[in-house]
């Protein structure tokens, strides 16, 4: 950190050699675009910026701006006086200026903004005679005060807007541009008072007591609740810290040869190239934005102010030209000359970015792996998943939240049980699928369901995880709804909500709403496949995915994925008639009586294995073996234990009795994994049976495809646990080869998802030819949380600043991530070549993708619908680390 917290506009390109990165870091990205616009010339009020180290520094200080900085900022003032030859707090010439926040990433509307600044009962009237428009100087004064109150101390915007409504209504006109100076100065007084009776004192006077709350405001705005959710959401980390710009006013509001606006180089919507943005006459920066009145389309000033429109066409042709990229430009029309305030790499659409990125690498302007790097992986989502209709979700307003689940959006009637699902869906309804939590069995509903709302369950839940593996819609953990499934409703927000009402549910956002939002489909677009060929290109992690049957490999497959990862082998034994012979298996008691339940399952199984191999023509298939606790395949009502009891012929009791001996205290910590095989090595011989026997039949109907099963155990924290496990399985593997007279090479391997199989993975590797990390139960473990409880009090956790973002979706780099490394590390040491990746949901996620390709993993797996999320991610990576070494 430099000790130099201030830079004048004119200073920064130079201070920095024009390195837009350190540049964005210390000045911010809006700080960033007026250095280099001042150097280059354009026409830009000039001030200084305050850098994101002043706003760290400020709450270092305790959210205090230190002795230092204010001196440094008011020497500043001095400094930009002599520009621009006005006066601070001056009667007769005041230089005003806006204070506005700029952090490196640009946060949109998530902080805070004050225009006018400088402004009192007397400078007005000074500005009054200065410009001789009085009209124009109450405007702006008025707006100032507004601002301030709002920004600086809180007081409503709204009670403000109560008073220019009512001031309109008795002089009878319709905008605000019809008010005159003298309704304006009657507005200012109703607004000091409005000001004075929240504040209790009178509104501040002194411009240097108004510049330095204002700062201060800006800072605290880094930390304001709709900062801290975009920030979390976006993964941008707290200690960044937002720059303030303090810039000399140029006014948009001094008559009818003025105005203000904001335009882009290329349409953000589409990424079509042609001028695109809006205008208002007579205005400052934020009516544009609330809408008061109606813009202009950026064409029209062609013919208003044809020079200022060709000198804005030029400006904005050379800052695409300079950042290479499309710009989102802010602009103000003083009495007729042009002043940039503002420009910066637009905000695009998923499709604009893949557009825009495409045309530029065809314009010449950059090459293929800049564009690569030009697209933000996640927003890739909005291409593979409906979206809501923008227009329609702009006027709706949400009910409540819960965990951005699984990505998309989806509209439907709500139902309150995967049977009602599956019965309403069958009638053509559209249905949401509220639960309290999912569990397999309610796999057959989710998956007619156009979304899922949960109460319980974070983003490692049953519910998240199946949902983003079918690529449905899901909102998992919104725990502020409360369900009464016997009354068929549920209540949030006050309201209730029954059966067959319309709900809204967005995965991508996690925000959920009581109205029919119309959604529009997911659409792929031409520019994909080319920009995606490019990604490959670059990457070097190989994408797998995370599928457990062979529709969810085939869509994998389409986007891309080159293998399985991971097959959950428990998620096949819910369907049908493959339930009673899991049951059966469970209740047994004796080994002969499981053999005869596990030699019905066999059949299931070996012809799914069949069905995955197909599909993925001898790429890599990871089988894991089954792993959850027994009692989740049991019943737990009372009228389907006596259904059950009567499938199984055996009496109730008998039934309950088995139910209460698989009873754990915490079943994540109990009889799951490979512990089941330990316990019960028919179950894993079985398993390999079929594993084998379903890639000797598919090599014998396609011997070009050379299948060599992978056969991954799960849970363990102990070689001798694995080399038991591994025994049963290679010894029955062997004996099924020897048989069948075939050639037929198989891999056995564990996952990583218990710290201790982490700390001795040097032994480990002795025994496993492959690691896969379970992040998902490593997360767990290593945090000595519950992946499925930890939504309940994470929350808290954000608030004070404990955690950024959930460690169920974002590797834990320090922990977790120490863990790996280390893994990885003790495991080639001891096997050089062994075969290294990570299964656990974070293998879709972008900033762990990047961690997993610097950990030197050899493939990431995710689910189907984030394959080309994690293909970008991993490219992204690669190039990072070619350009840091180069
Ligand atoms: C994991 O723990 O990361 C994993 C992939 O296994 P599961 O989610 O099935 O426990
Ligand atoms: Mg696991």
């Amino acid at each position: 950190m430099s000790n130099k917290f201030l830079y004048y506009f004119s200073e920064g390109s130079e201070a920095f050699h024009g390195d837009m990165t350190t540049m964005k870091n210390t000045l911010g990205g809006k700080g960033a675009g007026l250095a280099e616009m001042t150097a280059a010339g354009m026409p830009v009020p000039q001030g200084f910026t305050i850098t994101t180290d002043a706003c760290t520094q400020y709450y270092k200080d305790g959210r205090q701006i230190n002795a230092d900085i204010e001196k440094d900022i008011f020497e500043h003032m001095k400094g930009l006086e002599k520009i621009t030859g006005k006066t601070f707090g001056d009667i007769s010439n005041p230089l005003l200026v806006s204070v506005r926040s700029g952090a490196r990433q640009s946060m949109p509307g998530m902080m805070d903004t004050i225009l006018n600044l400088g402004l009192n009962d007397e400078s007005v009237e000074g500005l009054a005679r200065k410009t001789n428009n009085a009209r124009f100087a109450y405007d702006s004064y008025r707006r100032f005060v507004q601002m301030f109150a709002d920004v600086v101390m809180g007081v409503s915007k709204s009670l403000f807007e109560e008073e220019i409504d009512k001031m309109k209504a008795e002089k009878g006109v319709k905008n605000d541009v019809d008010l005159t100076a003298e309704d304006l100065k009657q507005l200012v007084a109703v607004f000091k008072k409005i000001y004075e009776d929240n504040e209790h004192k009178p509104f501040p006077q002194d411009p240097k007591e108004q510049l330095i709350e204002a700062v201060k405001a800006v800072f605290r705005s880094w930390d304001n609740p709709r900062a801290n959710v975009y920030r979390k959401m976006n993964e941008i980390p707290y200690e960044w810290g937002t720059a303030v710009n303090v810039q000399q006013m140029a006014f948009g509001n001094s008559g009818d040869n003025s105005g203000t606006g904001v335009a882009f180089t290329r349409n953000p919507a589409t990424g079509e190239k042609a001028l695109f943005g809006e205008y208002l006459i007579n205005a400052q920066g934020e009516d544009v934005v609330a809408g008061v009145r109606t813009p202009s389309p950026i064409s029209h000033l062609k013919d208003q102010m044809p020079q200022v429109y060709d000198q804005f066409v030029e400006i904005a042709t050379r800052l695409e030209n300079h950042f290479k990229d499309m710009q989102d430009m802010e602009f103000t029309i003083e009495d007729g000359h042009l002043f940039m305030l503002q420009t910066r790499n637009g905000k695009r659409t998923a499709a604009a970015a893949l557009k825009v990125a495409c045309d530029l690498v065809d314009e010449g302007m950059i090459n293929e792996e800049e564009a690569v790097f030009r697209v933000e992986p996640k927003q890739l989502d909005a291409l593979l998943h409906p979206q809501f209709d923008a227009e329609v979700l702009k006027k709706s307003k949400e009910i409540g939240h819960g965990l951005a689940a699984s990505p998309g959006a989806a509209c439907g009637k709500v139902v309150f049980s995967a049977e009602d699902a599956k019965e309403w869906a069958t009638k053509g309804e559209k249905v949401i699928l509220v639960r309290l939590e999912t569990s397999p069995e309610d796999i057959e509903g989710m998956a007619v369901a156009q979304g899922i709302l949960t109460v319980r369950g974070g983003m490692t839940s049953h519910a998240a995880v199946v949902a983003r593996g079918m690529g449905t819609c899901c909102v998992s953990g919104c725990g502020e709804i409360t369900v009464d499934y016997d009354k068929k409703q549920f209540t949030l927000a006050g309201k209730t909500v029954k059966e067959g009402d319309y709900i809204s549910i967005d995965g991508s956002t996690g925000k959920v709403y009581d109205t029919a939002i119309p959604t529009v489909p997911a659409s792929i677009s031409g520019n994909f496949g080319r920009f995606m060929a490019w990604a490959d290109k670059a990457r070097k992690l190989q994408v797998y995915t995370n599928a457990d049957t062979p529709r969810d490999a085939k869509q994998a497959r389409e986007f891309g994925a080159e293998g399985i990862g991971l097959c959950r082998t428990e998620h096949m034994f819910f369907e049908g008639e493959r339930i009673k012979a899991m049951r059966e298996m469970i209740v047994a008691k004796t080994v002969e009586e499981r053999k005869v339940a596990l030699a019905k399952l066999l059949p299931y199984q070996q012809g799914d294995f069949e069905g995955l191999y197909e599909v993925m023509e001898g790429r890599p298939v990871i089988i894991r073996y089954l792993d959850p606790p027994l009692h989740e395949f049991l019943p737990t009502k009372e009228e389907d234990i006596k259904e059950i009891a009567g499938e199984l012929k055996i009496t109730v009791e008998e039934l309950k009795n088995v139910i209460s001996s698989l009873h754990e205290f915490n079943p994540m910590m109990g009889h799951r994994g490979c512990r089941l095989s330990v316990s019960y090595p028919e179950i894993a011989e079985m398993q390999t049976t079929a594993v084998i026997n379903a890639a000797i039949n598919v090599n014998k109907k396609h011997p070009e495809f050379k299948t060599e099963p992978n056969i991954m155990i799960p849970l363990v924290g102990e070689i001798k646990e694995l080399k038991f496990v591994k025994d049963i399985v290679t010894s029955t593997a062997d004996r099924i080869i020897k048989e069948a007279g075939v050639d037929l090479n198989y891999q056995v391997g564990t996952m990583i998802e218990i710290p201790r199989a982490a700390l001795t993975a040097g032994d480990i590797a002795k025994e496993a030819e492959f690691f896969s990390f379970g992040t998902n139960d490593l997360t767990q473990m290593t945090f000595g949380f519950s992946r499925d409880d930890a939504g309940k009090f994470l929350d808290s956790y954000y608030e004070n600043k404990i955690y950024e973002s959930d460690p169920f979706a974002h590797l834990d780099q320090v922990g977790v991530g120490k863990l790996i490394k280390m893994a990885v590390a003790d495991g080639r040491a001891t096997r050089p070549d062994i075969h290294l990746g990570i299964c656990g949901e974070h293998g879709g996620d972008p900033s762990s993708v990047e961690f997993c390709h610097f950990a030197g993993l050899n493939y990431v797996s995710c689910s189907p619908f984030r394959v080309p999320i994690a293909r970008l991610a991993a490219a992204q990576a690669a190039i990072k680390e070619k350009r840091a070494k180069a």
